[in-house]
């Protein structure tokens, strides 16, 4: 049976390296529906080749050049972050790869499970931000979310067959990002380009300097707690910096199983497409006669303060995760555009968590205004 997908965020690293699956597997993947953000050119070639009967470009500026360009093909132009929302009731995809960044991937998440559509989850902020009413929505609507995120996707790969009763913990493994090995004292002066640079993983701006500042694994941990149902404790990260090894699960008899392969989110989009089967694929296979090391050290959260924020809003709950994830946000585009230091990041995070008020039992009205009072404090605090 060909399984109809659509990629929310076509344009992105997550969003290009799907369509390459597409591409190879024609006659079991076919596209519903591809949205971008303003990347006009890249979203009209990808509809071109791929044909789906939808098409958003949430800037409203770029949509005439979209819609002049599709009409044509008899591809539905739609434009407005809304349209993704309305567009989960009237696509008939089954399964909606959630690729795009941040905070945009919240309302459209909630619509697809509303509408009964399997989520193949990229887009770790949404369960940061409303882990809670996202899990309840799932169970709601008899929803399964696909984690697509490399850590979840091998721990949701250890646990096929697994009672989830027989968990102790999960060890989520972290690269450690370029600044491994520094102190604070080394990092004052860092570059965009100096952050940019990953050693192993070819990644979106965004998640790229969330790598670095290990946010990245802090939104992971996140993550982890509402995907699988742990609490804080059983949540450890070890940097483990060649990424081979994607992430483990250790059981009550203390066996510990994990999953490995070589860095490349190919791998996770292709098991979440295909997921409960395992079907065949032509990636590049990792040789243990080419990797000699396989080494672990502890995170040091003295320097990368942003991994222990996140601990902390995992903690204390309610709204705080929403906080840290909004205060983020607005801390990475700043210094993507050259306003604020490396270190700066994690303060500012600190400071919005401390400063934007508490809300103990948030609904979906208070994360929508908690993701924007503290855009507002973290903008003012720049
Ligand atoms: P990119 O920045 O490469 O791509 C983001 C995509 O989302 C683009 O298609 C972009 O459109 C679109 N987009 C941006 N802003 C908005 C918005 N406000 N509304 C709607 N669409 C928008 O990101 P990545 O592919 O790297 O990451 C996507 C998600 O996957 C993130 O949540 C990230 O944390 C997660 N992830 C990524 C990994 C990776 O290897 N890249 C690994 C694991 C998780 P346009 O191109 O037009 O701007
Ligand atoms: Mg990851």
């Amino acid at each position: 049976m060909i399984k109809k997908i659509a990629i929310l965020g076509s344009t992105g690293s997550i969003g290009t390296q799907a369509l390459e699956i597409v591409r190879e597997q024609t006659d079991k993947l076919e596209i519903e529906l591809l949205t971008a953000h303003s990347n006009a050119d890249l979203l009209i070639a990808q509809a071109i080749e791929f044909k789906p009967n939808h098409v958003v470009i949430v800037d409203e500026n770029q949509y005439r050049k979209v819609k002049d360009a599709l009409d044509p093909l008899d591809i539905k132009v739609f434009t407005g972050s809304k349209s993704i929302e309305d567009l989960m009731e009237i696509t008939s995809a089954d399964t909606i790869l959630t690729a795009m960044v941040g905070y945009s991937g919240l309302k459209p998440t909630i619509k697809a499970i509303e509408n009964k559509k399997r989520v193949a989850l990229a887009n770790k902020e949404t369960l940061v931000v409303a882990g809670e009413l996202i899990s309840a929505l799932c169970i709601e609507h008899k929803v399964e979310i696909i984690p697509v995120d490399s850590e979840h996707s091998a721990i949701f790969q250890c646990l096929v067959g697994e009672s989830p009763d027989a968990i102790d913990k999960i060890i989520l493994t972290a690269s450690g990002g370029p600044f491994r090995g520094k102190k604070r004292a080394d990092l004052t002066h860092i570059t965009k380009a100096d952050a940019l640079r990953h050693p192993n993983w070819n990644m979106g701006a965004k998640v790229t300097i969330d790598s670095a500042t290990l946010m990245n694994k802090g939104l992971e941990v996140i993550e982890a707690k509402w995907l699988f149902g742990l609490n804080l404790k059983q949540i450890e990260v070890v940097v483990h910096p060649q990424s081979i090894i994607h992430s483990m699960v250790e059981f009550n008899d203390g066996s510990i199983k994990a999953q490995l392969g070589l860095p490349d989110m190919k791998l996770p989009i292709h098991y979440a497409f295909f997921f409960p089967e395992r079907t065949h694929s032509n990636f590049r296979r990792m040789s243990f006669k080419e990797i000699n090391t396989l080494s672990f050290e502890e995170p040091d959260l003295e320097t990368f303060r942003n991994l222990a924020l996140a601990y902390e809003a995992m903690e204390k709950g309610g709204n705080l995760a929403c906080i840290l994830n909004a205060a983020n946000e607005i801390a990475v585009a700043a210094f993507l555009d050259d306003k604020i230091g490396f270190l700066k990041i994690a303060e500012l995070n600190e400071n919005c968590m401390a400063k934007v008020p508490f809300v103990s039992k948030p609904t979906l009205n208070d994360y929508i205004e908690t993701d924007s009072e503290t855009r507002r404090i973290a903008k003012s605090l720049l």
